[in-house]
């Protein structure tokens, strides 16, 4: 207990991925925290905006009341852009018993089912536009006229210093910058950990960009798709597997015999693992591309998947085996997708595929088009995807998935009661 400490925020991920906290008095907090602090359940299920239409049905099916967040206490953190707080993750209890739709508690789930002889390394790639909210609507912060991969990162270098030392003070530290394809759009690496670390340092990121955006009155965007005709936001996650400290996933000689087909360097259950993630990827792009927004990102000819497919060093597959050490990079996740799923689901895929011991097709080079199935071009359809799989469903809880879709369900009526621009400008005059 810090005597400048006068407030403790209690935060925990919504389904969304969205952080939510209670501002606790110091005092308060010391004296209660043990027991944990009240919070409707509700909360975890809605939708980004609230917007969870009466009788929606959210929330119903898993008899929500309200529950207690637990706080963690190793992952304290004073907030590193104001000196008189703190905040804390929470896990989300209801009694003693873990709330099976919190996706902190899917992620430990999965955790718990895998072979204790893995040990996971995971990285999150995250991309994000960073904007000005200007009378004439969201300006980018870089010019249209940067390149990829260009200086263009010195027009926000106020902006990243900011979030590169607040990222170290929460230990989540920055790695690199660099400016992607789209104007305004970045890609900040940030270091890569065990399962469980990643997800609390990814959703700590997530936040921590926002947040030193508002500080400099920007508005930092994981959306997938902000605008059409530009590139989308990805969440690519890096999954290594070590056993003994050797990796896994890369083969040896004798898997290079097995494997003559492509004399890749992936090992037997690296390609099963891949083929896991490929067998599970309608599932994956519901849970991986939560907004109807999202499903607009995944577009041939960008470097966006639109195939459920892999490939070597292949930017245009679903999953890719990036070159140098040997991992399994997914592709099919937008940024705007919550971590803690994120994560579980893609090892629970890959996990799949090395007990069925699958094989996959042959990898591809270059465009996927035509030989591999395409990646759900809709919501509904992947949703619909998601609740028939019933392996992804056993891994992270039903609950969770059920939760999940309903939030979802609910998010795409919302949609459906509005009608665009695009739509009157197509229809008025014509039709
Ligand atoms: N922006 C692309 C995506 O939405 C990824 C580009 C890249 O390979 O970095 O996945
Ligand atoms: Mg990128
Ligand atoms: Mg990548």
């Amino acid at each position: 207990s810090d005597p400048d400490i006068d407030h403790v925020f209690a935060e925990f991920s919504d389904i969304n991925g969205i952080s939510r906290t209670k501002q606790l008095r110091t005092d308060y907090f010391l004296d209660s925290w043990a027991s944990g602090f009240s919070v409707n359940l509700l909360l975890l299920a809605q939708t980004p905006r609230n917007a969870v239409p009466e009788g929606s049905g959210v929330g119903e099916e898993i008899d929500y009341g309200d529950g207690t967040l637990r706080p963690i206490p190793h992952t304290a953190r004073r907030l590193p852009w104001r000196d008189d707080a703190a905040r804390v993750l929470c896990d989300v209890v209801d009694g003693d018993e873990p709330v099976d739709a919190s996706p902190r508690t899917a992620l430990a789930r999965v955790l718990e089912s895998t072979p204790d002889e893995f040990e996971f390394t995971v990285g999150s790639e995250l991309e994000f536009y960073l904007l000005s909210e200007t009378e004439e609507g969201y300006e980018p912060v870089t010019s249209h006229k940067h390149e990829c991969i260009s200086w263009a990162t010195e027009e926000v270098s106020a902006y990243y210093n900011d979030l590169a030392a607040w990222s170290d003070e929460y230990g989540a530290s920055v790695t690199s910058l660099m400016h992607e394809h789209g104007a305004g759009q970045l890609e900040v690496l940030f270091e890569y950990g065990t399962p469980m670390g990643q997800a609390d340092d990814t959703f700590d990121f997530k936040r921590l960009v926002k947040q030193t955006g508002r500080c400099h009155d920007l508005w930092a965007t994981f959306m997938a798709k902000p605008f059409g005709g530009r590139a989308g936001s990805g969440y690519h996650l890096h999954v290594g597997a070590f056993r003994d400290g050797e990796n896994v996933f890369e083969a040896d000689d004798a898997d290079v015999v097995a494997n003559n087909d492509d004399s890749g360097s992936l090992s037997q259950t690296g390609r099963q693992f891949v083929a896991g993630i490929v067998d599970h990827a309608e599932a994956l792009a519901a849970l991986g591309t939560p907004t109807i927004n999202g499903f607009k990102r995944y577009e041939r000819g960008s470097f966006a998947p639109y195939t459920a497919s892999w490939g070597y060093d292949n930017r245009m597959t679903g999953v890719r085996i990036p070159s140098g050490t040997t991992r399994i990079e997914n592709r099919i996740p937008s940024a705007d997708a919550n971590p803690y799923i994120v994560i579980a689901a893609t090892i629970a895929a890959g996990l799949d595929g090395i007990e069925r011991e699958l094989e996959p097709e042959p990898p591809v080079s270059g465009d996927p088009a035509g030989d591999w199935p395409p990646l759900p071009q809709s919501p509904e359809f992947a949703l619909a995807a998601l609740e028939s799989d019933d392996t992804l469903t056993a891994r992270l809880g039903d609950e969770l998935i059920q939760a999940f879709v309903a939030a979802k369900r609910a998010e795409l009526e919302s949609f459906r009661d509005t009608v665009t621009d695009w739509e009157r400008e197509q229809y008025v005059k014509t039709l």
